[in-house]
């Protein structure tokens, strides 16, 4: 799963007390921004192993603090503390929490078992990768679909909305197609999770340039 776990962000951004877009846009990622930053440290490991999934051959074999439902949690109480101490909002830090978990949700049903609740086994995971076509359509349908709720329950606040929405949609399909489509390797190099990391880091820039130019819908903060 990739731009599929953009989805709950988008939905959650259109709620009145939900922190800004690119906070949801980080949250939904702070596990693998963890994840890809543990390998690089070395405090957690992957290898790459010829067909181990139909989608992909990332054997996730080591991931017991970023992965783990318990290290989730800690990830996600940690992110809402730092949401709860600028916007002072139960509802926005319990939001961001809620987005933060629901990354690990979606793992659950695409990987292979390399889950688990507390850092050892038993590992989990519903293995969707197995069924490309299946998975690439939940991804794309999860990801688009939402993106399309969050542009029609927010409101163009100026000229470039559009031009902005539609950079968004361009770079997330972009980013989607280059994970699938690039060629394979059985090479565990720093330049993946690098890759990863800036990836996430441009989608990033991207909302917060779009909720730049968009305003809620409805709710208190309407017109904010
Ligand atoms: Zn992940």
């Amino acid at each position: 799963m990739f731009i599929g776990h953009y989805a709950p962000a988008f939905i959650a951004a259109t709620h009145r007390k939900a922190p800004p877009l690119a906070v949801l846009v980080i949250a939904v990622q702070v596990l693998d921004y963890a994840f890809f930053s543990f390998a690089l440290l070395g405090i957690e490991h992957y290898r790459m192993v010829r067909d181990f999934t139909a989608s992909n051959w990332l054997d996730l074999y080591d991931m017991p603090y970023s992965h783990s439902l318990l290290g989730a949690a800690v990830l996600g109480a940690l992110f809402g503390g730092v949401v709860l101490a600028f916007t002072h909002s139960r509802a926005a830090a319990l939001i961001t929490l809620a987005c933060v978990l629901s990354h690990w949700l979606a793992d659950f049903i695409v990987h292979a078992p390399d889950l688990t609740l507390a850092g050892s086994p038993p590992r989990l995971g519903l293995s969707l990768w197995n069924h490309p076509l299946l998975e690439h359509a939940l991804e794309v349908v999860l990801a688009f679909a939402t993106l399309v709720f969050y542009a029609r329950r927010t409101r163009a606040a100026g000229p470039r909305a559009g031009l902005v929405l539609s950079l968004f949609a361009g770079v997330l399909a972009l980013f989607q197609v280059i994970d699938w489509f690039s060629p394979r390797t059985t090479e565990v190099s720093p330049a993946q999770p690098l890759l990863a990391l800036f990836a996430f880091t441009v989608l990033t820039l991207l909302a917060l340039l779009m909720q730049s130019t968009r305003s809620k819908v409805s709710g208190a903060n309407r017109f904010s």
